[in-house]
């Protein structure tokens, strides 16, 4: 099969020319892709993509529903148990691997695809992009190395573990990074042998396709990875609770991801849940301010703060307090807005759904009284009057029950609570309902430990916010989720372990 001609539209300044020029965006797949082909929904049904930073439609879409994913999912099940049961994990292994070259050949369009798409700054798309790619690249090189174990019984026995892929996989993924999760869920579901239907989100379905044609142009045979488009409604609710499906990784929010364990429970389906988030910086009065400043700017202020796990609470030591929040409020104000592709220093957000969800919070914080240190408003690109903008914006001075502090706004709003003591700020940090990952800022290498160990989050990153990279598992706590992705960690996801005991003599 062909590429869709975005992979080869040249030159990324051309493509971002058409959209900013004339809103288009030509050459996207505008089907689902089962079973090695696009074809467009069985209902023909369509929907439409917008681009956030113009709030205008630019491209159509497969709407699936029920009989898409059973296509999908029976696809996949064939696979399963054909050719790709039959292919060795070496060549599994080169498959991946031609499959992250595949991703840097084409790694321009897709950028431009996922900017306008997702509404994420241009740069930021370049970076998931390359994160894709060494996603494939990594569990490329973990093919060949799933082994079990013998036991040690005795004598007269031989016991061994064996790991067999799990089944049929469902990839439920969010639009804040479309394809940056979509590969932290795929590659090691494709590495463990499994076979895998995505359902991307109905605000970001393009790069999923794309990456589903580089699969087989880099020789994953048809069906092992199939996409259906549409809405959560319909085509998600359908996926996670198809019999056919062994295992659900979902990404997204709480009250979703409830509805999927539900969903998956009635046919006894294994899920990994990752969820939202209200992540601490915890900034002590010994740390490099500096440092502290830049850190917390980026942990808010990346992808219009719409990251789970976005350092979106400071927790500052008192003696810092002032310094920081002028440093930051400074910095918020100097951000300029503009179209993604012109990578401005804050993009849009993703919909109209989520600046208006965002505004919510940050009225209903006005309304209690909370101090508005900067920003607060809904805004547009000054260069259009276009778009879903929201200013960047610093809640100060909260208590620890305010609603800013114990919900997720998912936006570029940071909440600023102080503390005297460590155990006060260990208090405040651990103070909701989700841990996902937190910040630690502090010269003295005792109490970053310290804080590492009584932090409840799944990550905990000292003196960098989002230190790291694959190799790095990844996760929540609490209503953050359960389970683990990236590094050798998410391979367990994918794996079932078989024990094999046989009596010798
Ligand atoms: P969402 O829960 O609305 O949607 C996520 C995905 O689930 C989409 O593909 C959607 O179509 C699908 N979906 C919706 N209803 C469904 C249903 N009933 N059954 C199956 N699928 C369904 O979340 P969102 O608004 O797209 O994403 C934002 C949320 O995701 C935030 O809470 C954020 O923190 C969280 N998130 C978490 C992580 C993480 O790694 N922990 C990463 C990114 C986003």
């Amino acid at each position: 099969m062909s590429l869709s001609a975005i992979l080869d539209a040249g030159q990324a300044e051309e493509l971002a020319a058409g959209v900013l020029v004339a809103g288009v965006l030509p050459g996207l797949p505008d089907g689902h892709y089962i079973d090695g082909v696009g074809v467009p929904a069985l209902s023909g049904e369509r929907m439409e993509s917008f681009d956030p930073s113009t709030a205008q439609a630019f491209a159509r879409f497969a709407a699936g529903d029920v009989q898409d994913v059973d296509r999908a999912v029976a696809a996949a099940r064939r696979a399963l148990s054909g050719l790709w049961r039959r292919t060795t994990p070496a060549e599994r292994g080169r498959i991946l691997a031609r499959t992250a070259a595949l991703i840097r050949t084409h790694a321009a369009p897709l950028a431009v695809v996922e900017c306008v798409d997702a509404g994420k700054r241009l740069a930021e798309a370049r970076g998931d992009v390359a994160s894709a790619a060494r996603t494939f690249e990594y569990y490329a090189g973990a093919c060949d190395k799933l082994q079990g174990h013998t036991l040690p019984l005795d004598t007269d026995h031989l016991a061994y573990t064996v790991l067999e892929p799990v089944g049929v996989c469902a990839q439920v993924v969010p639009w804040n990074y479309p394809l940056a999760t979509l590969a932290r869920g795929l590659a090691p579901a494709l590495a463990a042998g499994c076979t895998v239907v995505v359902k991307p989100a109905e605000t970001t379905p393009f790069t999923a396709l794309l990456l589903a044609e580089l699969l087989t142009e880099a020789g994953l045979p048809p069906g092992v990875c199939n996409v259906v488009t549409g809405t959560g409604a319909q085509a998600g609710a359908a996926l996670v609770a198809h019999p056919d499906i062994s295992h659900v990784t979902f990404t997204g929010s709480v009250p979703t991801g409830i509805d999927v364990m539900r969903a998956a429970a009635s046919n006894v389906t294994h899920v990994l849940l990752e969820l939202g988030g209200k992540s601490p910086v915890v900034v002590m009065a010994d740390a490099d301010v500096e440092q502290a400043v830049d850190g917390v700017f980026g942990a808010i202020f990346e992808n219009a703060g719409q990251i789970c796990s976005a350092g979106s609470r400071l927790v500052v030591a008192r003696p810092l307090h002032e310094q920081m929040v002028q440093a930051l409020a400074a910095r918020a104000q100097a951000l300029s807005l503009g179209h993604a592709l012109t990578d401005p220093g804050l993009g849009p957000v993703n919909s109209a759904a989520q600046q208006a969800r965002i505004a919510g919070h940050v009225e209903r914080a006005r309304a209690r009284g909370v101090q508005v240190l900067t920003g607060g408003r809904v805004a547009a690109d000054p260069a259009s009057g276009r778009g879903w903008f929201f200013e960047p914006t610093l809640l100060d001075g909260l208590a620890p029950d305010d609603p800013a502090v114990r919900q997720e706004i998912f936006g570029p709003v940071l909440s600023v609570q102080v503390f005297d003591e460590v155990e006060e700020a260990i208090a405040l940090a651990n103070g909701t309902d989700f841990a996902l990952v937190a910040g630690v800022y502090t010269r003295d290498f005792a109490t970053a430990h310290r804080l590492a160990r009584d932090l409840d989050a799944g990550q905990v990153y000292i003196n960098e916010y989002f230190a790291g990279g694959i190799e790095v598992p990844f996760g929540g706590n609490r209503r953050s989720g359960f389970g683990r992705e990236k590094g050798l960690e998410a391979l367990r996801n994918y794996c079932r372990v078989k024990s094999v005991a046989a009596r010798l003599s």
